[in-house]
């Protein structure tokens, strides 16, 4: 099969799971059933066909309304699976089928159920992270062996007690909860994909991506409440994406001190 050809049957498929990651992450905050259960119009609630449910084609046949409200539907639903598809095709066009095209999968679908869901709900879905670190962990074993993998788990475990003691510090200074419990867990799945010395990196690109963003939403909304997930999963994307880069730079700072 030609790589171009591979390249759109993966973006179709990666359409495919970016619908999935829509009805997952506004579907798993409220703790309603994700399989087996019918999709809905989010508006009047309508059963939806399975042409209303095509990914990207039924929103431009439809003209972005409900066929049975004629309510707008949201520009996010297409542009979701859009990016999920160019995920998809454009791992394989970087990667070829490899460890890192995988990895890639995966950190790229956990970011976005991270921002479908903290960005609505304020939560981190347990579901992605649980089934993501198993699916890293076998790729690990797989294309690394098992020494490698355990230093990945203890970068990961190491990764989460270092996020505990921060959320713990927060707390008592800010006298309020600092940081959610997803925010922790996710820094396992972080810490077992890039390992202990990029995840350090992760958080203080992460602090960096956050800061002007809450800055705006505090002065607009005088609100302070800012989902931190989605800043630690597009942080964790950017270096996994740019690894080479950052290794070099790390290799660097540790020569010259
Ligand atoms: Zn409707």
């Amino acid at each position: 099969m030609s790589r171009w050809l591979t390249a759109i049957l993966l973006f179709i498929w990666g359409a495919c799971f970016g619908s999935f990651y829509l009805v997952l992450g506004k579907r798993g905050p409220k703790k309603e059933k994700v399989v087996n259960d019918r999709s809905r119009c989010d508006k009047c609630g309508h059963n939806l066909a399975w042409y209303d449910l095509i990914p990207i084609i039924s929103y431009i046949t439809l003209l972005g309304k409900c066929r049975y409200c004629k309510k707008n539907i949201s520009i996010l639903n297409p542009i979701i699976e859009i990016v999920m598809g160019a995920f998809f095709a454009f791992a394989y066009l970087h990667y070829s089928i490899s460890y890192e095209f995988w990895i890639f999968i995966i950190i790229s679908s956990i970011m976005m159920i991270i921002f479908i869901s903290d960005f609505s709900a304020f939560t981190i879905l347990d579901s992605p992270l649980i089934v993501g670190s198993i699916l890293i962990i076998i790729l690990d074993l797989i294309y690394k062996g098992l020494k490698p993998t355990l230093l990945y788990v203890v970068s990961g475990i190491t990764m989460f007690c270092i996020m505990l003691l921060i959320k713990k510090i927060g707390d008592l200074i800010f006298k309020k909860d600092s940081l959610g419990g997803g925010d922790i867990k996710f820094a396992f799945v972080i810490g077992l994909t890039v390992g202990f010395r990029l995840s350090l990196i992760v958080l203080i690109l992460s602090a960096f991506l956050a800061l002007p963003y809450s800055y705006a939403y505090f002065f607009l909304k005088k609100n302070n409440e800012v989902p931190f997930g989605p800043f630690l999963a597009s942080s964790l994307f950017i270096v996994f994406l740019f690894i080479d880069k950052f290794n070099t730079l790390l290799d660097a700072i540790t020569l010259s001190l």
